[in-house]
């Protein structure tokens, strides 16, 4: 079996391009199915996990229309993952309520569907949503264009290659077309690990974007006595905060800072000892790079943000953390939580103070910050109520995560 790897795909971790020649100049003219009944003539695919979401792309002769793919008629593009131990699965692309749908075994599967030329579908999805496993796979693609019956698909037994020598009106087409026509891809789906976050943009910010009702909660000082709960807190509600640590604090409290990541929420430094760092200067750069690499120890994660102790900040000190992939940040919502003003105080504040690309600052360690916790339910309720959703900084901000794929 012959699988030409395209140049492009190279970067990817399992990548594959199914050859056109046997299923279009075999015949002389190239096949054309925009009848309901008719084969589906995918021609090429390619496969790549370039971060947590596998992509697959399948490239036609023909324009890929909704109603060749109608999902009432049975209309689909799949790819069918055999896995060791467990039964074969296909993840299905179908046109359905007006919009493109990825469908595993009758389930929707969340992910996205994109036709960047008529000819063309673009699927990315996480692997775990369509419950594949991090291994090696054999994989092929069928695709059935809507209305082929199983009368059709029986009676139709001749290859696409063979059909389309013959000339189409005294034949009927095949039904399904697989790729490739005999035996398998090679594929391997990746465990994925977030190892940082690519920063962009301003040097240093107060807020987001203000086009969108979307804010983040950051706490600053931890990870202390009270993170835990906050964490907590935090799951119960579901939504992410954005955590700036304090270096020394790190390793003690190594598994809390995993935990963080795993619920989804954002690690980011704060120096290493909070020191006023407004003045910049070389100890300001050892300051944030022991941080970055206590983190990294205790999570393998590296961070894109920087918050200074304080607010206290300068030019010098800016580009010294742009220097080492962060971003400065401050904020534009202060509750003044720290002064310990009484939980009702911190709602009030921080819901008046909140808009559309906020940054709310409260704090999780360096004093008494049960007021704090306290007021973070309500507060989030209220926003809530008011329409906004809550994010992290870095998806506030728009940044990428940088990933890492292990086998
Ligand atoms: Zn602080």
């Amino acid at each position: 079996m012959r699988t030409p790897v395209a140049a492009a795909c190279l970067a990817f971790s399992l990548c594959f391009a199914a050859s056109a020649s046997a299923a279009t100049t075999q015949g002389g003219e190239p096949h054309t199915a925009k009848a309901e009944g008719g084969a589906l003539d995918v021609v090429s695919v390619s496969f790549g996990q370039r971060s947590r979401e596998l992509e697959i792309v399948y490239r036609s002769t023909e324009a890929i229309t909704p109603q060749l793919l109608a999902e009432v008629k049975g209309g689909q593009i799949c790819t069918v993952f055999e896995q060791a131990s467990i039964a074969a699965r296909a993840v299905c692309v179908t046109r359905s309520n007006g919009k493109w749908q990825i469908v595993s075994r009758g389930e929707r599967v969340e992910g996205s569907v994109s036709q960047p030329r008529e000819s063309e579908l673009r699927l990315r999805f996480e692997p775990a949503a369509a419950k594949l496993r991090v291994g090696l796979a054999d994989v092929y693609v069928n695709a059935t264009a809507a209305g082929c019956s199983a009368q059709q698909a029986k009676a139709a037994k001749v290859t696409w290659s063979e059909a389309a020598i013959v000339s189409a009106a005294v034949l009927e087409l095949p039904c399904e077309h697989r790729l490739p026509r005999v035996g398998n891809y090679r594929a391997r789906v990746w465990d994925v690990v977030v190892s940082g976050c690519r920063r962009h943009g301003a040097g240093q910010v107060s807020r987001g974007p203000s086009g969108s009702k979307r804010v983040a909660l950051t706490y600053d000082d931890g990870p202390s006595t009270y993170t835990p709960a906050f964490l907590r807190e935090l799951r119960k509600l579901g939504v992410p905060a954005t955590f700036f640590v304090i270096g020394q604090q790190v390793s003690a409290n190594a598994s809390v800072v995993r935990a963080m990541l795993r619920d989804g929420n954002m690690v980011a430094n704060h120096s290493w000892n909070h020191a006023n760092l407004g003045g910049g200067g070389a100890g300001a750069s050892s300051q944030l790079r022991d941080t970055n690499a206590a983190i990294r120890r205790a999570t393998g994660f590296t961070p894109c943000l920087f918050r200074p102790p304080y607010g206290s900040t300068g030019a010098d000190l800016v580009s010294r953390a742009n220097a080492q992939g962060m971003t400065s940040v401050l904020w534009s919502v202060d509750p003044l939580d720290w002064r310990t003003p009484g939980t009702g105080a911190i709602v009030n504040t921080a819901l008046g103070q909140t808009h559309g690309g906020g940054i709310i600052l409260s704090h999780d360690g360096g004093g008494p910050r049960s007021q704090t916790l306290e007021a973070m339910p309500q507060i989030v309720r209220g926003l809530k109520r008011r329409g906004y959703t809550f994010v992290t900084l870095t998806d506030l901000l728009g940044y990428s995560e940088r990933i890492t794929l292990a086998k």
